[in-house]
């Protein structure tokens, strides 16, 4: 173990002070603590929610599940995934909860980690190199370095609906779902938004509720999740696999074992195509999406018969034809594969039942919500729960959320306000040793979250060792290497079709917020690549000092 750079102590004034401080217990927080401790350096890692977990601590949900097959969902090293089991291929919140405080007792975190403690301002001190923060519990901290693990999801968006307090019945959105749970039996249940959380609510609410209304504005394409439940001697067998599968992360798109299809969609017929959506369609989760032909994000035509593939397997399975078209209309809502594609098990099959309804927003909208439930352009349609599946504010939640002044007095809100600007997605200028992993510009709504916290996190990792062994003691970006980043980012993004669809990936979601691509569409080959390159060449495009 080397001698760290600051020594965890208390001043005169009870100030601590430490190497690094971790913002966010999700995966990107606790692969920090664990690398920068191993290193040698002082770090601690603080969350405002009760227990590690990240966004599982939150969204936890009836049916809340990783889209991510199992082992991929974990830490790559041997020494944690050698002896953690998993019960299902695509886990729930509680088994993901119960993963985070296996590692938490296996690597001793919990010494390290501050829970239940918001981190409310931070202020770079530029005679000192360090960070002042400060917490909502009174408590001030020195840190040469800061580091943003918070995110894409931390604030969860709220529709504006008139009449919305005067509900009497329960409300809960799935980003903040209450630690006690609701329970929907017995109750009519209405749930608005169809992303991944509203396609899970419903499955759950359809066999519990009494009755579920599904407020639709856009339809889910939803995927196949081929959930199936893992019996211990099948993972241990699987664990075999395993390191070729983390092997392979970094050299695929998204960070998942497998990468678009090799042949191009132009060098196939209708007819072979079509046997490669059945084959993608029968192994479910992602495969029909992002292990298919990469035309399928760039060109309308392949887009749109990949959607024609989808809509044909929905309305199989809707009996009532004229739910199966608003579920699925003819006319594509969105461009196939430009925005994150919900998984479902039952999701289309629930609209079988005589409890469970659909209600077209775009053709009977919400007039207002009243004490009694919601009451649409064609009447009151009583609820006793209102469920939001309506999505985040998508990184204005996390890093922009906390009061941090750079140098030049600037918080980074006010910096990033026409736009974001930084270096590799990892830092701004102006906001020395201060680091964002999963965050705006980096790749992380394209990929699997451990990926990226892993490969990201690394990078941060070594540039923080090598800041030690050169005996720097400040890092920032430069304007020109955000000029570079940005730009790329948005050419990635303006290469394919994701630009045409609404969604948080874009800030669209939320009325009134810019239109900027928030995350790079370039892959994560290319954005490792790229991070190596300025590191191999003394971390080019940044101020070492
Ligand atoms: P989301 O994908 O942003 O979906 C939000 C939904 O709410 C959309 O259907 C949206 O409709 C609707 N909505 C928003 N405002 C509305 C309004 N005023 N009236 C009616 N509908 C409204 O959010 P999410 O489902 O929470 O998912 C966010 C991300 O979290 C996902 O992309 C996924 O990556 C992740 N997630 C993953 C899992 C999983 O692993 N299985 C589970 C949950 C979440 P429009 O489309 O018309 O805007």
């Amino acid at each position: 173990m080397q001698t760290s750079e600051a020594t965890m102590e208390r001043t005169s004034q009870n100030v601590e002070e430490m190497d690094a401080l971790i913002i966010g217990g999700g995966f990107a927080g606790v692969y920090q603590l664990i690398h920068l401790r191993e290193q040698g350096f002082t770090a601690k890692l603080y969350d405002f929610a009760s227990q590690l977990g990240g966004i599982w601590y939150w969204n936890r949900y009836p049916g809340a599940r990783v889209d991510t097959t199992c082992p991929l969902y974990q830490f790559s090293r041997e020494d944690l995934w050698r002896d953690w089991k998993y019960t299902e291929m695509f886990p729930a919140w509680h088994e993901i909860r119960g993963y985070f405080k296996y590692v938490d007792e296996k690597m001793c975190l919990s010494k390290d980690t501050r829970l239940d403690t918001r981190i409310e301002t931070a202020n770079f001190d530029s005679e000192r190199n360090q960070w002042i923060v400060t917490t909502d519990k009174g408590d001030t901290v020195r840190a040469r370095y800061v580091i943003i693990c918070t995110g894409f999801a931390s604030k969860p968006h709220y529709p504006k609906i008139e009449g919305l307090e005067t509900f009497k019945g329960e409300t809960a959105h799935a980003g903040r779902w209450p630690q006690n749970d609701i329970d929907f039996t017995g109750k009519r249940v209405g749930i608005i938004g169809t992303g991944a959380s509203g396609v899970q609510l419903t499955e759950q609410s359809s066999r519990r509720a009494k009755h579920t209304t599904l407020f639709q504005r856009t339809p889910a394409l939803a995927l196949p999740l081929r959930q199936r439940k893992l019996t211990e001697q099948e993972q241990e067998e699987m664990k075999s696999e395993y390191q070729a599968m983390y092997d392979i992360r970094k050299d695929t798109f998204a960070g998942f074992d497998y990468e678009f299809h090799t042949e191009s969609w132009h060098d196939l017929t209708p007819e072979q195509r079509r046997e490669h959506y059945k084959g993608r369609w029968g192994i479910g989760a992602f495969r029909p999406w992002l292990g298919s032909f990469r035309e399928l994000i760039l060109e309308d035509e392949a887009s749109n018969e990949a959607y024609a593939y989808w809509r044909e397997q929905v309305h199989a399975r809707v009996k009532d034809p004229a739910t199966a078209e608003k579920l699925a209309p003819e006319k594509p809502p969105i461009l196939y594969g430009t925005k994150r594609m919900p998984l479902e098990q039952w999701f289309f099959d629930a609209f079988n039942q005589d409890n469970v309804d659909l209600v077209d927003l775009k053709e009977t909208p919400i007039v207002r919500v009243t004490p009694d439930g919601i009451e649409t352009s064609e009447g009151l349609i009583e609820l006793d729960v209102i469920l939001f599946g309506t999505g985040f504010d998508a990184v204005t939640g996390g890093p922009a959320a906390i009061d941090i002044h750079g140098v030049h007095g600037e918080t980074l809100k006010d910096y990033w306000k026409d736009g974001f600007r930084t270096a590799l997605g990892t830092t701004s200028n102006g906001f020395p040793n201060l680091f964002f992993i999963y965050g705006p510009q980096s790749p992380a709504a394209w990929t699997n979250g451990p990926s990226t916290a892993e490969y990201q996190g690394e990078w941060v990792v070594a540039c923080i060792k090598y800041m030690r062994e050169h005996g720097f003691h400040r890092i920032e970006a430069s304007r020109e290497a955000e000029e570079f980043w940005r730009e790329e980012v948005i050419t990635c993004a303006e290469g394919t079709l994701l630009p045409r669809t609404s969604s948080w990936w874009f800030g669209t979601n939320i009325p009134g917020k810019a239109s900027e691509p928030l995350y790079y569409a370039g892959g994560l080959p290319r954005f490792l690549d790229l991070c190596w390159q300025s590191a191999n060449n003394d971390y080019e495009g940044f101020t070492l000092s």
